[in-house]
């Protein structure tokens, strides 16, 4: 009797494998085989999904000019104009090297400039790699430095990244290679301290060396759902060499090192002390990368995050701004959402200006925001809509305040003749 394979792993002839990525047809996936090649039906997906996609294909990609670029941001971004200005720059230079370039007969080489935003929580720096990405109709993902881990350790696995990017982008490996990756809390994988450890040092150094090798450049093999890789998974190979990280953090204390480095160099230099603020969004302009070494980035990191820049804290007249102006702000959301039940919304100056201070009370940033307004107009969203004969809901401090009922106004009954 033959001797039944110890190998759990299931062959597969040719024909039965997709001739594109490589992977047999399950319960989900079906395959069409020709003479001599067989496709997936998620492949086929993929194979329309370029079909139909005029913007990325064509060579003729007109990369969004700096000043294009900049004014979507505005749209959504209110303030870090010098941020704006800077990513709108890197972002330009960089779909350009990717669709655009052809090397010049000195064979200079355009290398690819990854983008590390450093400032305050809640402050736009997630939502400006957001935007981007938006922009551009680029696969996006977001993830967090501090669950990651080096290869072997309980944890998330870098390559994870690429696996959710891949998933943003339909799994077209095409599509993904030119995504833009954020990467958040990237000041919690430092070093402790700035001296190299005899020592290996799993959450901070171990990490960044994880991450390094896609932060510049590699082919990446990832299991396509995700999780550990093991042997009987088939894998995708992704090129990161085009993918665009964006990392941010808020970098606490990183002020004191540059107000150190400029207090010295100050003092050398018999500068007035004055010229350089004490405010913390201040001193980050002045970030080099020395500054980030000291912090605990291994060298390699800071050198793969060319572009560096800050972001401001945001005052109280960006905060409420933020809440009128930007394309998603929130009071035009409520505004639309009134609209549809035919009623006039209309928030009261002192009722904004209330939410901005408990805004502020909370520390971080435009991201208390949502949360103060969503939870002041929950009673109001309740009620509003079974309401008869309203047309006009008045939002006064204190429905945000103390949970006071809004002014109603109700359209005339007609009088029967
Ligand atoms: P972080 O800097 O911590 O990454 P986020 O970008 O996640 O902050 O911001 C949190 C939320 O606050 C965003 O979804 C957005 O609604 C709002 N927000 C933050 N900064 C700005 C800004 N400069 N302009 C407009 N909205 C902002």
């Amino acid at each position: 009797m033959p001797k039944k394979s110890r190998s759990s792993q299931k062959r597969f002839s040719t024909k039965e494998l997709c001739s594109f990525c490589g992977r047999p047809a399950d319960n989900k996936t079906q395959m069409i085989t020709g003479p001599e090649a067989s496709i997936c039906s998620d492949c086929i997906k993929v194979c329309n999904s370029i079909l139909n996609e005029k913007s990325w294909t064509g060579k003729k990609f007109d990369v969004p000019s700096p000043k294009q670029i900049k004014a979507f941001l505005d749209d959504y971004i209110i303030g870090q104009e010098k941020a704006k200005r800077t990513i709108s720059v890197a972002v330009y230079n960089h779909y350009k090297r990717i669709f655009n370039y052809k090397p010049s007969d000195e064979g200079v080489e355009l290398e690819k400039a990854n983008i590390l935003l450093a400032g305050p929580t809640g402050t736009g720096k997630t939502l400006m790699a957001q935007t981007l990405a938006k922009m551009l109709h680029v696969p996006f993902t977001i993830a967090d430095a501090t669950v990651l881990t080096e290869a072997g350790y309980v944890g998330e696995d870098v390559e994870n990244i690429l696996v959710r990017l891949l998933q943003a982008a339909n799994y077209d490996v095409r599509m993904a290679q030119m995504g833009i990756v954020y990467i958040d809390e990237l000041d919690k994988i430092a070093r402790k301290s700035a001296n190299p450890s005899i020592t290996r040092d799993v959450s901070g150094e171990g990490v960044q060396q994880a991450l390094l090798k896609i932060l510049e450049g590699t082919v990446s093999a990832v299991p396509p759902k995700g999780g550990r890789k093991h042997p009987e998974q088939d894998l995708i190979q992704i090129d990161t060499r085009n993918i665009l990280f964006i990392c941010g953090g808020a970098f606490n204390g990183l002020e004191k090192i540059i107000a150190r480095r400029l207090g010295r160099k100050i003092v050398g230099f018999k500068t007035e002390s004055k010229t350089v603020g004490n405010k913390i969004g201040e001193l980050l302009t002045f970030i080099e990368n020395e500054d980030l070494l000291e912090y605990g980035l291994i060298p390699e990191i800071v050198g793969r995050l060319p572009v560096v820049c800050s972001l401001d804290e945001l005052d109280r007249n960006a905060l409420k701004r933020i809440l009128i102006e930007p394309k998603t702000a929130l009071v035009k959301q409520y505004h639309e959402y009134f609209r549809l039940e035919n009623i006039e919304l209309v928030f009261e100056d002192d009722a904004l200006e209330y939410v901005v201070d408990m805004a502020i009370k909370k520390g971080t940033g435009a991201r208390a925001l949502r949360s103060i307004l969503e939870s002041a107009m929950m009673e109001t969203m309740f009620e509003t809509p079974s309401m008869k004969n309203l047309k006009k809901c008045i939002i006064t401090k204190d429905v945000i305040a103390s949970g006071a009922e809004p002014k109603y106004i109700f359209e005339k009954k007609q009088k029967r003749a």
